[in-house]
């Protein structure tokens, strides 16, 4: 696969390229020259494979100039070892479950991906990759586990002490192996300028290759396309119809792989772009107007982001044409009162429980699920990942899966530093 810059189209890197530097040398995002396009037989017949045959499939046929075949079903049977399945709710209503991965996230998807190609890139190479990473911590969760075990992959995660939830801090720093947490005696913001500080130091740079795992990173964005194949090519209804999928939405990288799919010729009805009470994206989609601001907190706080970072990847796509964007793509937004109203709701009808993000993604798929639409809303994490929200709400409804349950009489391992290069380099270079 070819890439280019948001920035410079006449750019051109490769995919390893791509993946390594995360951001082009521009500042601008990575973006496919091309993407193969199926017509609607090619569709039909995927009906009833599971996801990682689908995942085997797409990631072949985009990456098949960059893996060999034995590397891309390796990368595809070490990353894809969960389902995600689409429960109906009933009234044309389906939630796709996005959360069965080791950090009940759907940022598992990506980050595993990442993780297993770099792997590959790091045996085929010779040399061992460093990735860098700093959290106040989903992101670091997901990479950890993603890369845990990964062979020819050190992983640092840069976290900062007390602000993390203790359930949150456990999946990352109870791993131990190749993954490595710092615990800084500091804010986020210290965690994210010692990231920079690290790829700015000749020694480090001198003993290591570094790479970030990064949200934005390309690599974390292909897999993702894969699980809206899935919900669009299988469906529980009897008659199948292309579905509209409603995408809870902070840095809008999992709404830009739907759109990614679309251009390969993913039949869909329409996307529903849905955001807490940080709706800067379903403003410009309203209005044709851009105004990034500043986060405000909500009780979805994964999607707290006032300028989202795939913004550029969703005009690029789009040529910037706010007209023709506006009809793949509606904007709704929710206040948090509404968020807790939904929950509680869908669990009295339904004795189904959804996190607060899912439960934004839920109101968004509200109007073309009473319009007679399939209507597919992306659940994007387990609720035992907010138990304050959902015990505060429905006490008692919650049932903390096995696997996070475990992890609270697990032993934290930690290296304590303070906020300063010098301690961070000792430990890297130890
Ligand atoms: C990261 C995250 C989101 C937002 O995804 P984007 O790709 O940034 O739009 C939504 N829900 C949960 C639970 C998340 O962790």
């Amino acid at each position: 696969m070819k890439l280019y810059s948001t920035r410079d189209k006449s750019y051109r890197t490769d995919f390893r390229t791509a993946v390594r530097q995360g951001l082009a040398p521009d500042g601008g995002l990575f973006m496919p020259v091309e993407l193969p396009v199926f017509n609607r037989d090619f569709w039909k017949e995927l009906r009833g494979s599971t996801l990682r045959t689908k995942a085997r499939i797409f990631l072949g046929e985009t990456l098949e100039d960059d893996f060999n075949p034995e590397q891309l079903d390796r990368i595809t049977s070490r990353a894809f070892t969960f389902d995600a399945p689409l429960v109906p709710l009933g009234n044309h209503l389906e939630i796709l479950e996005l959360f069965h991965g080791p950090t009940l996230a759907f940022k598992d998807f990506g980050a595993r991906t990442m993780a297993a190609m770099l792997s590959e890139m790091a045996r085929e190479e010779g040399e061992k990759i460093t990735i860098l990473t700093a959290t106040s911590g989903d992101t670091g969760a997901a990479v950890a586990h993603g890369f845990f075990e990964a062979p020819g992959v050190d992983v640092f995660v840069f976290y900062p002490a007390g602000k993390v939830s203790g359930l949150q801090e456990k999946q990352f720093t109870t791993l131990g192996g190749n993954v490595h947490a710092l615990e800084v005696e500091g804010t986020f913001d210290d965690c994210q300028r010692l990231v920079k500080a690290c790829f700015a130091d000749p020694d480090i740079r001198d003993a290591r290759e570094l790479t970030t795992a990064n949200s934005i990173n390309i690599a974390r964005l292909l897999p993702q396309m894969v699980y809206y194949i899935h919900a669009a090519c299988d469906s529980n209804e009897k008659d199948w119809h292309p579905p509209v999928f409603s995408v809870p939405s902070g840095n809008f990288g999992n709404l830009t792989a739907g759109l990614m799919a679309r251009k390969m010729g993913m039949p869909f009805r329409f996307f529903v772009a849905a955001t807490n009470c940080n709706h800067v994206v379903p403003d410009y989609l309203e209005q044709g107007e851009y105004h990034p601001g500043k986060s405000v907190r909500t009780i979805s706080n994964a999607m707290d982001v006032g300028d989202p970072s795939n913004f550029d990847r969703m005009l690029d796509l789009y040529g910037s044409d706010h007209g023709a964007m506006a009809k793949d793509v509606t904007g709704a937004w929710y206040t948090d009162d509404q968020t807790r109203n939904a929950i509680v709701e869908v669990w009295n009808r339904h004795q189904y429980l959804m996190d607060p993000h899912t439960a934004v993604g839920y109101l968004g798929g509200q109007a073309s699920a009473q319009k007679s639409l399939r209507t597919v809303v992306l659940s994007t994490a387990h609720p035992s990942k907010f138990p304050e929200t959902i015990e505060e709400l429905l006490p008692g409804s919650l049932v903390i899966p096995e696997r996070l349950a475990r992890l609270a009489d697990r032993k934290k391992i930690t290296v304590k530093v303070r906020p300063e290069l010098q301690d961070v380099k000792a430990v890297l270079l130890s």
